[in-house]
């Protein structure tokens, strides 16, 4: 006898339907479009539950399930739902953002088609200095003064460049050879999809305060603006036990104990074995274990023994 299988209807997320092609516009002239998606909560649930044979259950149980899945990393039913998006991003960002390899990428050519005319312009208040205690970061803002000037300096940098890209095609150089010398602040446009667990890995590394600015800008767009309307509750679930949360390695738990047991000096000692505490000239010298200790304890409003 033919097995009976339930009747299915696509999973459709009106909040997601409403905004389907909209531009979230993001720096001068990026942006980013959802073109279509597949599944959504209820996707994430109806796979889980593939494994014992049931379906979905009341909306609290099944929110419930969601929660425990992303809080104990049962990644593969996240994989369940996709979401294919169109995003115009600067090359430089688009660069950190293309070394995330579990997406699917279609990318505008610049062999096939003229670069497209518009590139990542900086305001005078948005010059950033390097930051010093992060080789990676930046730190502040530079005045309007030096900013103007900055800004002035980029946008005959960014013409000239155009000036003699136009001039190149002009006689004849092939495109793919003519484009070599455009700066990277020149807009790309692609297709990128992803699945909401390699998605969520992704928004985890550039939402953070770690990642530059700029790919931070398009990372926030999808999140609050897009995951949020397309998977609410697994959004509420990656807030709660990733965003907002925060791991201990070993050697922090075992300083932390004695540091709770209210022995400060016992708690100090053991991180000198450690080595979190070695001196240069009579001061601490810069240990990134400690220093990371020193922020968790910082956030979580408890002073550092030493
Ligand atoms: C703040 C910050 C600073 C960075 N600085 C640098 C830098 O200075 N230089 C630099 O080169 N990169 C840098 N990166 C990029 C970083 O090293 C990763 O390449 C990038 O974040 C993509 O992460 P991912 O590999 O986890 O993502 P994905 O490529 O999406 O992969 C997701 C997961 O799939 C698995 N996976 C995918 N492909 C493979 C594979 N081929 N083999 C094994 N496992 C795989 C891994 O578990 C991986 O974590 C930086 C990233 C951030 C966020």
């Amino acid at each position: 006898m033919e097995e009976q299988f339930e009747s299915l209807e696509k999973i459709k997320i009106d909040s997601l339907e409403e905004i389907l092609g909209r531009k979230f516009p993001v720096l001068n002239d990026g942006f980013i479009r959802v073109i279509d998606y597949m599944g959504g909560d209820e996707s994430i649930v109806q796979a889980a539950r593939v494994s014992y044979g049931k379906g979905t259950k009341k909306v609290n149980e099944d929110k419930g399930l969601i929660r425990y899945l992303l809080r104990n990393f049962h990644t593969t039913p996240f994989e369940m739902c996709e979401i294919k998006l169109h995003v115009r991003v600067p090359m430089d960002t688009w660069r950190q953002w293309i070394r995330h390899r579990t997406a699917n990428v279609n990318e505008y050519s610049t062999r096939y088609s003229l670069a497209i005319d518009s590139t990542q312009k900086t305001d005078p208040d948005e010059w950033r200095f390097q930051a010093k205690d992060n080789k990676q970061g930046s730190e502040g803002f530079f005045d309007n003064a030096i900013g103007s000037k900055l800004t002035e300096r980029e946008e005959e940098l960014q013409q000239f460049a155009r000036d003699i890209y136009q001039e190149r095609l002009q006689l004849g150089v092939a495109r793919e050879q003519a484009r070599k010398d455009l700066p990277l602040s020149t807009y790309t446009e692609a297709y990128w999809k992803i699945d909401l667990h390699n998605l969520l890995n992704f928004l985890a590394l550039r939402m953070d305060s770690h990642a530059q600015i700029e790919i931070r800008s398009y990372a926030s767009v999808i999140g609050n603006e897009i995951v949020s309307r397309w998977c609410p509750i697994a959004w509420e679930a990656f807030q709660d036990y990733r965003m907002n949360s925060m791991s201990f390695t070993g050697p922090e738990i075992e300083i932390m104990k004695i540091l709770f047991a209210g022995d400060a000096a016992g708690a100090k000692k053991l991180a000198e074995e450690f080595g979190w505490l070695n001196e240069i000239n009579g001061k601490l010298s810069r240990n990134r274990e400690r220093l990371e200790f020193e922020d968790k304890l910082e956030t979580l409003g408890l002073k550092k023994p030493w």
